[in-house]
This record gives structure tokens, sequence and C-alpha cells, in this order.
């Protein structure tokens, strides 16, 4: 079928709904994904290269933080030479597959979506058990997942349009938009469906070749997503699949002078040594490498002395301990004036204290554990420290047990500029900072090196409209929670230290990797 046909006969793109857990059909249904998903744990997966399995012997084993003596899956992990291989595989292969016409790439990923639709409550457990997501989050991570192959997979058509230019007298011109070539792919955890098939998707459906280095907590869903897109047709060879460590086989991926572009997804930290690395020319290299950067985040929500304070109170808790404050769009910031301070903390402090918190598995409770030891180690580091900086209104410790489970904590009377109130933490920590009036409320809200979400709370419309010029971040959310972007409503990404100012789930996101060529022809 022509690209204009199949966008027309996929219908317009509507958002995946969620799944009703109240349905005892649905809850049945889950528990049943969960035991078989169970069976399926202490499987070895290979690294696929060039189409061929690859097993190097050296193993990375991806553990269930909720129980941590569970091994949901064993990855053979890459070396350099192995890193250094896949990216020339995938140049390779970008010969031809750049070539394939898009209507062919996009029915592959249109595919990809009906068979995770159809297995939906299977791919949630894997979720749930490999990054310690409840049953709702996990739900949504795959919900955008389909989101993102339905949504880039008609963005791609779209653009293979006949693109409107200027017509010239005497000349037949016209302009397309060209693949780049490979693509280096770099996810977090925290998303470890949605945000790994966004990279992913955007850039093979518009025509490069890639190599996915997932992270290394969450190599198992990675592997399975492609068995999906495997299954819907797509040639093993497009992606090579390359789990190994950042810092070495990242490194070298990323360094690598056949490498086009860098799709990242990650800390501040990791996201300005990418940057760094790949602005470095490389001999043979004959291109400036792109890159797609999203990064951290420090996110505030004002409260304002004329807002809903209940309304308030139930935003910021959602938004601070929503999988337990690992999001890059988390509230970890709670800016409050002065009037309604207090009431506010009291009224927090009751509904936090409501939350329950134990195995993502168990449908019972709204938080999970944090995902790893060294992640959970340095959390506690930034309580310590705020308990000394602020007040300690609640939470505070780990919680018994082998998983990683710790209270949501709050600490009050954080000063604007201080460690907590500056630095993401990236775990179920909520700072809460007092300021005398909203515009005082919004110079805090801007003070920080972030820029990625943020929220407002108050019913006056006059303060909206100075917020909505403002406050500057790339996500604002007026009278709602800062969390739970939705592709094609809310495309997001963040400024300044919070990435490269792209739009995942945004129409112009697959132009990040594709570059638009020029045709005009003499005709008499
Ligand atoms: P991370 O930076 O530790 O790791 C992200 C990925 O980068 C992993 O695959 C990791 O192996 C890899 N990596 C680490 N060092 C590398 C190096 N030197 N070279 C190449 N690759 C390297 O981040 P994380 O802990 O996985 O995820 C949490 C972070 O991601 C938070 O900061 C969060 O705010 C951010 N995040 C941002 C967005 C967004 O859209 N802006 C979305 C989700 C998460």
């Amino acid at each position: 079928m022509a690209t204009t046909e199949v966008l027309v006969s996929r219908g317009e793109f509507t958002n995946e709904p969620f799944t009703d857990f109240s349905n005892p059909q649905n809850r049945a249904a889950m528990q049943a994904a969960l035991a078989k998903v169970k069976s399926q744990f202490n499987t070895t997966y290979p690294l696929w290269i060039g189409g061929q399995k690859v097993e190097t012997g050296e193993w990375l084993k991806s553990t269930n933080p909720s129980k941590p003596d569970e091994v949901v899956g064993i990855f053979h992990k890459a070396n350099l030479d192995i890193a250094n291989r896949a990216v020339e595989l995938a140049h390779q292969r970008f010969q031809t597959w750049q070539r394939v016409p898009a209507a062919e790439r996009s029915e592959i990923m249109f595919r990809a979506a009906d068979i995770l639709r159809k297995r939906k409550f299977e791919y949630s457990a894997w979720v749930s058990y490999e990054v310690g997501k409840t049953w709702p989050e996990a739900d949504a991570d795959i919900a955008e997942t389909i989101d993102f192959l339905e949504f880039y997979g008609r963005e791609s058509l779209r653009v293979a349009q006949p693109q409107p230019l200027n017509p010239m007298k005497g000349e037949k011109n016209y302009l397309v938009y060209i693949p780049l070539g490979v693509g280096v792919v770099i996810p977090p955890w925290n998303f470890p469906c949605a945000i790994m098939a966004g990279l992913v998707v955007a850039a093979v459906v518009t025509g490069n070749t890639v190599v996915l280095k997932p992270s290394s907590d969450s190599p198992t869903i990675a592997y399975k997503f492609l068995e999906a897109l495997w299954e819907a047709g797509l040639p093993k060879d497009v992606i090579q699949f390359c789990p190994g460590p950042g810092a070495t086989v990242g490194d070298t991926l990323v360094a690598h002078p056949k490498t086009r572009f860098v799709g990242f997804t990650g800390s501040k930290e990791a996201g300005l040594h990418i940057q760094e690395q790949a602005s470095k020319t490389q001999p043979g290299q004959i291109w400036i490498k792109r890159t797609v950067l999203e990064m951290g985040g420090k996110d505030a929500i004002i409260v304002d002395d004329e807002a809903d304070l209940d309304a308030a109170v139930e935003g910021v808790t959602l938004s601070a301990f929503g999988y337990q404050g690992q999001k890059c769009s988390a509230c970890s910031r709670a800016i409050v004036t002065e009037k309604v301070y207090n009431s506010f903390l009291d009224k927090l402090k009751v509904r936090v204290e409501k939350i329950k918190v134990g195995p993502a598995d168990d449908p019972n409770n709204f938080m999970g554990p944090v995902i790893n030891k060294g992640s959970m180690t340095d959390i506690l580091k930034y309580i310590e420290h705020g308990k000394k900086d602020g007040r300690l209104l609640t939470g505070g410790n780990r919680l018994p047990g082998d998983g990683y489970f710790l209270e949501p904590t709050v600490i009050a009377d954080i000063a604007p500029k201080s460690k907590l109130e500056q630095e993401e933490i990236f775990g179920p920590v909520l700072a809460v900072t007092k300021a005398r009036d909203f515009d005082h409320a919004l110079e805090i809200a801007n003070d920080t090196e972030f820029g990625l979400t943020g929220a407002v709370y108050t019913k006056n419309p006059k303060k909206l409209e100075k917020a909505a010029t403002e406050f500057h971040v790339g996500n604002l959310y007026f009278n709602r929670k800062c969390t739970g972007a939705m592709v094609g409503a809310h495309p997001f990404g963040g400024f300044n230290m919070s990435g490269t100012d792209s739009k995942t789930g945004g129409k112009e996101y697959v132009m990040l990797f594709l570059q638009a060529k020029t045709v005009a022809e003499k005709v008499s």
C-alpha cells in the first residue's frame, strides 16, 4: 500500500486506554500473567548482532527489586569488540533498510502495537517484576509503548508524503526527508519499555538502523519488546541488541566513527558525558554526530494561597510518590506560599502516611521498591542531609525486608538553593519550601539548572497567565499533577539541563531522526 493509503487505513491516532484493575477479569488476567512470567525467570538471553545470536559467557543479571534474590533474566554482556562490530554491521544494514518504503516500515510498527495489545498483561508483568512498578504504573508503561508505535508510525508516513515548496518557473523541485544512518540508543530503566521503545521506534521507522544498549537494570523488557518487533516482521539485523556497561560499551558505541546519532534518556551527568564524547571527531568520521538527549529534572509544584488545598495535596502526593518518585517528571519540590504553608503540610502528612509500600506485584501497594541497592543508599544519604537542612515531616527510613523499600519521605522548611532543593534525588523524597507570595514561588521554581515539568495550583487566572509565560519548563500543568504526559496530547521534554529540548510524543519528534534533501530539475 502507498504511504497515504496506509495512513488513512490506520485511522486517527488515539491513546491506548489504561486497564481498569477494579474489574475482576482484568485482575485475574494480571495475576495469571505474573505467574506465567515468573515461570520464565532465570532464562539466559543472547546478544543479537548483524541478525546473529552472540554469546560472550560474561553475564549481566537483572534482578527483581522487590525480591532481589529473584533473577528476572541473565544476559550475555557485550565487550568492546562486539560494540564496534555492532556499529559496523548496523552501518552495512543501513544501506538497504533506508530504501525500504516508509509504508512497509510503519506497518511493522502497527503490527507490533497489535501484538503488545494482545499480550498487555504479560508485558506489564515483566515491567512490574524487573523495575518494581505497581500494576497501574506498569500498565501505563505498556500503553505508552503502544502509543509510540502508533504515533511515530503515523508521523513517519506523514513526513514521507510530498512536502510543500514554492514552485520555481522552469524547474521541477521537491523535498524528501531521508534517514541519518546508525543510531546508538541508550535508554534508562525507569520507563523500561516506553522510553526504550520510543527511541528505538522513532529511529527505525524513519529508516535508520540501531544499536540498542539497554539499561543494565532492565534488559529483559527491552529483549521482550524486540521479540514483538521481530514477530511483527522487523528483520533481526536492523536493531543490534547490545547490553553492557554504559561507561565502557556505551562510550565505545557513542565514539564509533560510523555512529551518526545518539538517542539517550537518562541522568544529566551521563547525558553531558555523551554530548562531549559525540562531539569529538574520530579518524574516518565524515559527519557531525547528532544527539537527542533527554535528561533529569527537579520539578516543582507551586501551591498558591488561592489554591484548592485538597486538590493540591492530592496532586503533589501522586506526582511525588507515584513509582517511588522515580520519574523524570516527578514532583521533588513543593513550593508553598506562607499563608497556606502550615495547613498544606498538615494535610500532606495525613495523606502521605496513608500510602502503602511493598512488593510491586501486590496490587494493594501504591509504592513498590526503588530500583537497586546503590540507588537506595544514595537516596538515604539525601534524606540524612535533608534532616539536617530541614524538618522531617514524615518517612525517612528503609522498611524491613530484602526489597529496596523506602518510606515516602517529606522534608519541610528546605531553603531555596540548598542541596535538597537543587539536586535530582530520583526517589520518594519531597522537599517543601516556603515562599513569601506567588511571585516569590515562581522565582524559586525557576531557580535550578533544570526545566522539565512543573505545576501550579491556584484559582486565580491572572497568576496562571503569569506562570504560563514565566515558569520555564518544557511541560507545565495547571491545577493537576505534573506527571503522566500522554503521547500526542502532551509532547514531552524539558529545557536547560533537562535535555536538548526535544519533545517525545510530539509531531516534530521524528524529524530528529531525519534530514531534508532538496531536488530541483530544470525542465523546458
Ligand atoms: P543513567 O544516566 O544512569 O543511565 C541511563 C543510560 O545511560 C543507561 O543505559 C546507562 O547504562 C547509560 N550510561 C551511563 N553512563 C554512560 C556513559 N558514560 N556512556 C554511555 N552510556 C552511559 O540514568 P538512569 O538511572 O537509567 O535513569 C534515571 C535518569 O533518567 C534520571 O536522571 C531521570 O530524570 C532521567 N530521565 C529523563 C527523562 C526525560 O524524558 N527527560 C525520562 C526518564 C528518565
